[in-house]
């Protein structure tokens, strides 16, 4: 926490708002629309999973439909699709950002169109890690077919692609406060909206789909999404340290770069071109040897030191096994050769060079 969430939160109870709605969920809602700084709507939510189920659901993805979603990602982008009855179709990565490769989206777009004679309904491509997608190339593809992106930023609030805040990519954006995400409201998300209409219509769905009229009437069915009033709270302080806790993971990063690159057989994921400016919410490596991230995370965790694999791609997954997936191998390939390193922004400089010496130490 910042500091100020207790004063916000306390200021919750004293006004006896404690329900999924209120004063702190909009105050909440205007400073995240303020920091994103474009023309868009916020609707705060339980969730980013909940984010991005009701912005498939405003596009109207349905039973059967097709969904294309980026494989190397985890599993609540694609989680959504199959609440609605609809079918994942999963796309590979590109190596230079990690995230879903222009030319197997425009593959698998064209793929399916011929097989089942239309286009998927939506497309989720995420910002992993961090790292905004090559959006110029994604959306152009997108756009050219007239299907909708989601673009899945819960773990990219404060990265930018050519300046513009990730989350305001595609027709939708998806934001995640859970408790491990770079701001946290405990949990939480919010889902970015295009414009006033399509917020009042995922508003509606998040609040059980209740008709306008004096009594109980439903002609669709709803959820319960809404954020609740002192979580709103907790993300009105939160907001006030957004900008320190982007720069020191990104600082962290630099740190990693400095001591682990130049170094043979390991690579640091940095920005790709100047266009990037990753918020680097995880720094991840990868290792020329297959073997060295496995080797290397159990060395680590003897010493105390905590590692990740990368999320292990959707189309290796046993609950998608039926799912169809275009494009090669860089999907898993990034997953086998690499190791997401501590990354948390209560890290001190200490703390990150006693990784870097261990690792160095370790290869
Ligand atoms: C965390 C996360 C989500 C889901 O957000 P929750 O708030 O945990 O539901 C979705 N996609 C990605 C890539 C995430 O990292």
């Amino acid at each position: 926490m910042g500091g100020t969430e207790r004063k916000y939160v306390a200021d919750a109870f004293d006004t006896d708002w404690i329900v999924p709605l209120g004063p702190h969920v909009d105050e909440f809602e205007r400073r995240l629309a303020a920091y994103l700084a474009q023309d868009k709507q916020l609707l705060a939510l339980s969730a980013g999973t909940a984010a991005i189920h009701l912005a498939l659901v405003c596009l109207g993805v349905g039973k059967d439909d097709e969904v294309v979603c980026q494989s190397l990602t985890f599993s609540a982008s694609a989680n959504p699709i199959a609440y609605q009855g609809a079918r994942p179709v999963f796309v590979d990565s590109e190596p230079d950002t990690m995230n879903i490769s222009p030319a197997a989206l425009a593959d698998a777009l064209d793929s399916r169109r011929k097989a089942t004679g239309a286009y998927p309904k939506a497309i989720v491509a995420v910002d992993l890690y961090g790292m905004p997608a090559k959006w110029d190339e994604i959306e152009a593809i997108a756009s050219e077919r007239g299907v909708p992106i989601v673009e899945d930023a819960a773990e990219a609030l404060g990265s930018r692609y050519k300046g513009r805040c990730c989350g305001t990519f595609g027709a939708f954006g998806a934001l995640s406060f859970n408790g491990n995400k770079i701001i946290t409201t405990s949990g939480g998300g919010a889902l970015i909206c295009p414009d006033e209409d399509s917020r009042r219509k995922a508003l509606f769905f998040a609040t059980q789909a209740r008709e306008n009229l004096p009594y109980y009437y439903h002609k669709h069915i709803g959820f319960n999404y809404r954020l609740s009033n002192i979580c709103g709270a907790i993300g009105c302080g939160q907001m006030e340290v957004l900008p320190e806790r982007v720069a020191r993971r990104q600082a962290i990063n630099a740190i990693y770069a400095s001591e682990l690159s130049n170094r043979g057989g390991i690579r640091v994921q940095g920005n790709p071109g100047s266009e990037y400016e990753s918020n680097f919410w995880l720094t991840t490596v990868q290792f020329d040897d297959e073997t060295a991230p496995e080797r290397i995370r159990t060395a680590l965790a003897a010493r105390n030191i905590e590692t990740r694999p990368l999320w292990r791609p959707m189309h290796m997954q046993p609950v998608f096994a039926d799912a169809p997936y275009y494009g090669g191998d860089n999907a898993e390939r990034l997953y086998r050769h690499g190791l997401c390193l501590p990354s948390g922004s209560v890290l001190n400089d200490k703390q990150i060079m006693r990784v870097c010496s261990t690792i160095k130490e370790l290869i």
